[in-house]
């Protein structure tokens, strides 16, 4: 029988059952961040959820097809909007293992995601909380709830092996 606690007292177990769900989603980000990877592209991956399945996926592919907005996020929108056959992803989440930039920040706001679950931050580039915050920017018509540091460290630690290879690449 579960504990009964008095209105606003957030009950611990459920929190526990909620981080291990954005694990388990962050997982399949990150799986996706593993395909870039695995394709010397860096390794950044994303999913959206939409009532507990997974509706479109993505991985950077900046250098495989040429295109600078080719970034995980926007492959995994574009594939959710087709899933659902509509632009709006309200009631949606998107996963992904790297804080967005500027262009995906806009795409979520845009495509009216709910929330967004974020692997690693950003500093040099990061439009979620980092350089700036397009998500909450309450002069735009739609905010998204965000989610920090899910699988933090496997998210950062596939950026870390990619770049110390492609730096002992070059020496
Ligand atoms: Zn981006």
């Amino acid at each position: 029988m579960g504990v009964r606690l008095p209105p606003g007292v957030p009950n611990i177990r459920d929190t526990d059952l909620i981080v291990d769900d954005h694990k388990k989603w962050m997982g399949w980000a990150i799986r996706e961040a593993e395909k870039a990877f695995s394709q010397d592209e860096v390794p950044v991956g994303a999913v959206v959820l939409f009532e507990d399945r997974i509706i479109g996926k993505g991985y950077n592919q900046t250098e495989t097809l040429q295109d600078p907005t080719a970034h995980a996020e926007m492959i995994a929108i574009s594939a959710a909007a087709n899933s659902l056959k509509s632009w709006r992803l309200e009631n949606c989440s998107l996963y992904v293992t790297l804080e967005p930039c500027a262009m995906c920040a806009g795409a979520i706001v845009l495509a009216r995601i709910e929330s967004i679950v974020i692997g690693a931050m950003d500093p040099k580039a990061g439009a979620c909380g980092s350089l700036r915050n397009v998500l909450q920017d309450h002069r735009l018509n739609h905010q998204t709830e965000i989610q920090y540091g899910i699988m933090e460290e496997e998210s950062s630690d596939l950026l870390k092996v990619f770049f110390q290879r492609l730096r002992e690449q070059k020496t």
